[in-house]
């Protein structure tokens, strides 16, 4: 039995790693098979992460952060876990090879999933012009018309983005004023291939076999009209991922893994969350960095409190200047 497994490999599984891996705890990342990485290999350039003054890309951010872990010795499995029991003192984790692991202390790091409009044709045609993913599907709308919707930094950056392909972006948000940041609303503002629709929501997204368009409510007033499109990218926020320990771990009301306090331990003994599966708020790469620090040194102190039968020791309180496990 291994002493740690972290299910993720996006800013907070890494870090996680690379914290274990230098406290000789030899982890495993189950790091998925298609979106190892997590949500940064989806992005273009990252301006704010710290020690990268010229920014730095999404992809090779996360590259760095893989060979940091591994160069200390954590073991990479790029697979995807199916189940996982949380129970007894041994936390077991299935993937879709079958192939079964199992170890002392868990870090559940799973990430978000992009959120979806919850519309008619947007499952249909998804692929076929409704997309959660500039960088993955820009390149197919060269000098096409196309549409963003959202009103946060994704939105704003993925409009930004699309200008190299598109010859027209529709950003279309449902109020009058933007939540993304203000250099990121300075940017598409300047952007002339960029055109706001305030007050507007999409209620439906049409065409046979590929996008053609969509009908846009206004909330102010409720009239509806139809806009010429040839794909829609969606970027209105993530949900947590989740869905491997519902009935497992306590959630929020925010649907988020609850955690005690400012630490990572979650309501299961030996099961730890970190980064935007436990963070409704801020879900940034260094704050989700941060959150996965905090689940290795709870591991840390929690393995270490661990007694001869592999039960938390009372001892393990004592253990100078780390809290309580
Ligand atoms: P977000 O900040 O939660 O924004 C989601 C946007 O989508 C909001 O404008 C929201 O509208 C809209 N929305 C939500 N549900 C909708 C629905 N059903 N229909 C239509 N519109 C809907 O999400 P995000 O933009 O993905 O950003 C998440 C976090 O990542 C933020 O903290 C952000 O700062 C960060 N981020 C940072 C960068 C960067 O720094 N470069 C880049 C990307 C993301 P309302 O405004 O009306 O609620």
């Amino acid at each position: 039995m291994r002493q740690l497994i972290i299910i993720g490999s996006g800013p907070a599984g890494y870090t996680a790693a690379i914290y274990a891996a230098r406290a000789n705890l030899n982890p495993l990342v189950i790091a998925s098979s298609v979106e190892a990485g997590g949500e940064l290999m989806n992005t273009t350039e990252v301006e704010n992460f710290p020690g990268f003054p010229e920014g730095i890309m999404g992809p090779d951010l996360m590259t760095k952060m893989q060979q940091q872990a591994e160069r200390f010795g954590a073991e990479i499995v790029y697979d995807d876990v199916v189940s996982v029991d949380l129970d007894g003192p041994a936390k077991k984790v299935v993937l879709g090879s079958g192939a079964e692991h199992s170890a002392d202390a868990l870090v559940y790091a799973t990430g978000s999933a992009p959120r979806k409009l919850g519309i008619e044709g947007e499952s249909r045609l998804s692929g076929r012009g409704v997309s959660y993913c500039a960088t993955c599907d820009g390149f197919f709308f060269r000098e096409r018309t196309i549409a963003v919707v959202g009103g946060g930094d994704s939105a704003l950056e993925e409009a930004t983005f699309l200008t190299k392909f598109a010859s027209k972006v529709y950003l279309i948000h449902r109020r009058d004023e933007l939540r993304a940041s203000k250099i990121m609303q300075e940017r598409a503002f300047a952007n002339d291939k960029i055109e706001l629709v305030w007050n507007s929501a999409i209620v439906d997204i049409v065409g046979e076999d590929a996008v053609t368009g969509v009908v846009l409510e206004d909330t102010v007033d409720g009239s509806r009209r139809e806009l010429t499109l040839d794909g829609v990218f969606v970027a209105i926020g993530n949900d947590p991922r989740t869905h491997l320990v519902h009935g497992k771990l306590d959630l929020t009301a925010e649907g988020t893994v609850w955690v005690d306090g400012r630490s990572s331990r979650t309501s299961v003994p030996g099961v730890f969350a970190a980064g935007d599966v436990i963070d409704p708020t801020y879900r940034q790469a260094v704050t989700a960095a941060g959150s996965g620090t905090v689940a290795a040194l709870d591991v840390e102190h929690y393995l270490a409190g661990l007694g001869e039968a592999g039960v938390p020791d009372a001892t393990a309180d004592q253990i100078e200047g780390l809290p309580a496990v």
